[in-house]
C-alpha cells in the first residue's frame, strides 16, 4: 500500500473509531430516554451478545494505538460493533395512519386469544371475523408469549384497526369499517449485520456457541457442514475454541433466522481449521483460506451411526459357508437407516442384482464408482440422475444374500475393488484462475476479521484482562 493511501486509510480508521464511540454514547442516551424499549425487547441473550462486543470494543480501543501494522483488520472488526445493537423501536402512533391510535399488547404465557381480545373490550364476534380472514387463523392461533398485537379502538370503543405479525417478514394491518375488513400487508423492515462471535469451550461446544451469541442452526453449520470432514466433534475438549463471522438478519431488536456463517475457524488439539463461505458455479461451499474446498470428494461412511461389522478382504462367507473375498465393507444398522451418496455422482444403476438384492451403483467420474447393497428400499432416485454428496439413495435392509440388516459398501477405482477405509480418495479440485481471484477478493475482509478476533482474544490468553474480555 502506498504511503499516502495508507495515511488516508488510517485517517478513515480514526473516523470509524470515533463513529463507534459516538454510537455507544448514543446508545446510552437512548437507553436513558426509552428504557422500556430496551428492557422489554432485549432478552438476556441479546445482552450477552452485545456485552461481548462492548467489551471487545473497549479492548480494541485500548490496544489499537499499540500496533499500527494491524490497524486494518482491527478496524474491520471494529466497524461491525455498532451493528450488533438492535434498532430502536419507539412505540408511537402510526404515522401512516394518523387517525388510528394503536395500543400494543403483548401476549402473556397461557393467555388465550379470546382472553386477550376480551381484555381489550373487543367482542368475540369481531375476533372470529378477524380469524375468518384468509391466512389469519394459523398465525394467530400459534402466537407465542411476548408476541405483540396492536389494537386501534375508536372513541366508542369499537375496534377500528388490528395489527399482527403473520410471519417474520410480514406484518398484517386490518382496518375494520362498516362490518367489513380491509387488509394491508406490510413488509417488516429487517437489517443485516455482520458480527464476530468467539468462544473457548468450557463444557460443550453447544454451550460455548450459545454463550457467544450463535443460534443453534449456526452451530450446526459449523459441526455438520464446515468442519465435518476434518474434525471429529466427539473429541472436542475444554480449551478448544472457535471464532465465526456471522451475517444476521434482525427485525425490531430480534434476531430472525439462524444467521449465515461467512467464515469460521476452529482450534482443536493445537490445530486450527478455517473455512470461508464462497459461491462457485452456483454452488455455496466452504473453502480453506487458499481456495480448496473443505468438502471432501467422498464422505468416510455413507451411513450415520453404524457399526463396522465386516472388513474388506478374504473371509469365511456367512451365508455361502466357504472362503470368499469380501469386496467391500459391511455396516450393521437397523432396517430403514438412510444410506447417503458418498460423493457427488451420476446414478449408474438402481435395481436388483443376485446376491446384492436391492442395489445402487454411483459413478463419481474419473473411474470411481461406489456400490450400496441389501437395501430394503430405494430413495427417490433414477438411473442417469445426478445426486450430490449426502443425498439419501436408499435404506438399510437385508435383501439378497444377507444374514441380517446391513449395508454392504464397495468402492471401485477403474473397475478394481478397493478397501473403502484405506483407499486414497482423490482430493477435491481447488479454485483456479478467475474463480480464485474472485475468491481472494471476496473472502479477504472476512478472514481478516477472524484473524484479528483470534489475535485479540487468544494471542496472549494468559493475560488476565484479556481472558476476562473474551467472556464478555
Ligand atoms: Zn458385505
Amino acid at each position: 500500500m502506498p504511503l499516502t493511501e495508507h495515511g488516508r486509510a488510517r485517517k478513515q480508521q480514526f473516523h470509524d473509531r470515533l463513529g463507534i464511540l459516538h454510537h455507544r454514547t448514543l446508545h446510552h442516551k437512548l437507553k436513558e430516554r426509552f428504557p422500556a424499549a430496551f428492557n422489554t425487547r432485549w432478552t438476556r441473550r441479546h445482552w450477552v451478545h452485545a456485552s461481548l462486543f462492548a467489551t471487545l470494543g473497549a479492548l480494541v480501543a485500548t490496544i489499537i494505538p499499540g500496533f499500527s501494522a494491524q490497524l486494518e483488520p482491527q478496524t474491520r472488526l471494529h466497524a461491525t460493533l455498532p451493528l450488533s445493537l438492535p434498532p430502536l423501536t419507539v412505540r408511537a402512533p402510526n404515522a401512516a395512519h394518523p387517525g388510528h391510535q394503536w395500543e400494543v399488547v403483548q401476549v402473556r404465557a397461557g393467555q388465550t386469544l379470546g382472553a386477550l381480545f376480551d381484555s381489550m373490550g373487543v367482542s368475540t364476534q369481531v375476533m372470529h371475523q378477524i380469524l375468518e380472514q384468509p391466512g389469519n387463523r394459523e398465525p394467530l392461533s400459534r402466537l407465542r408469549p411476548g408476541a405483540e398485537l396492536a389494537f386501534a379502538l375508536g372513541d366508542d370503543g369499537q375496534l377500528e384497526g388490528f395489527r399482527f405479525d403473520r410471519s417474520p417478514t410480514e406484518r398484517v394491518e386490518l382496518t375494520l369499517a362498516g362490518g367489513r375488513i380491509h387488509e394491508k400487508v406490510l413488509e417488516r423492515a429487517t437489517t443485516t449485520r455482520v458480527a464476530v462471535a468467539s468462544a473457548e469451550i468450557e463444557h460443550s461446544l453447544y454451550a460455548a456457541g450459545r454463550k457467544a451469541g450463535l443460534s443453534p442452526a449456526s452451530i450446526a453449520v459449523m459441526t455438520d457442514e464446515i468442519f465435518k470432514y476434518d474434525i471429529d466433534f466427539k473429541d472436542v475438549q475444554r480449551g478448544d475454541r472457535f471464532s465465526a463471522v456471522v451475517e444476521e438478519v434482525w427485525r425490531e431488536g430480534e434476531r430472525i433466522g439462524g444467521g449465515r456463517i461467512l467464515a469460521a475457524s476452529f482450534t482443536t488439539n493445537g490445530k486450527t481449521y478455517t473455512g470461508v463461505r464462497f459461491e462457485h458455479e452456483g454452488k455455496i461451499g466452504y473453502y480453506t483460506p487458499d481456495g480448496r474446498p473443505l468438502k471432501k470428494s467422498f464422505i468416510r461412511m455413507p451411513i450415520p451411526y453404524a457399526r463396522l461389522s465386516s472388513k474388506f478382504g478374504a473371509r469365511h462367507h456367512p451365508v455361502l459357508g466357504k472362503m470368499r473375498m469380501h469386496k467391500g465393507v459391511d455396516y450393521a444398522a437397523t432396517t430403514g437407516t438412510p444410506i447417503m451418496a458418498a460423493g457427488d455422482a451420476k446414478v449408474q444403476f438402481v435395481g436388483q442384482q443376485r446376491g446384492y438384492g436391492n442395489v445402487v451403483i454411483l459413478d463419481h467420474g474419473k473411474g470411481h464408482t461406489t456400490l450400496y447393497a441389501h437395501m430394503s428400499r430405494f430413495g427417490k432416485i433414477r438411473k442417469g440422475q445426478s445426486v450430490s454428496q449426502g443425498t439419501v439413495i436408499g435404506y438399510v435392509g437385508s435383501t439378497g444374500l444377507a444374514t441380517g440388516p446391513h449395508l454392504h459398501y464397495e468402492f471401485r477405482v477403474n473397475g478394481q475393488h478397493r478397501n473403502p477405509l484405506s483407499v486414497t480418495m482423490p482430493p477435491p479440485e481447488p479454485l483456479k484462475g478467475e474463480a480464485l481471484a474472485a475468491f481472494r477478493a471476496q473472502t479477504a475482509p472476512t478472514l481478516a476479521r477472524i484473524e484479528s478476533m483470534e489475535k485479540l482474544l487468544y494471542a496472549s490468553a494468559s493475560k488476565p484482562d484479556q481472558a476476562e474480555g473474551k467472556r464478555g
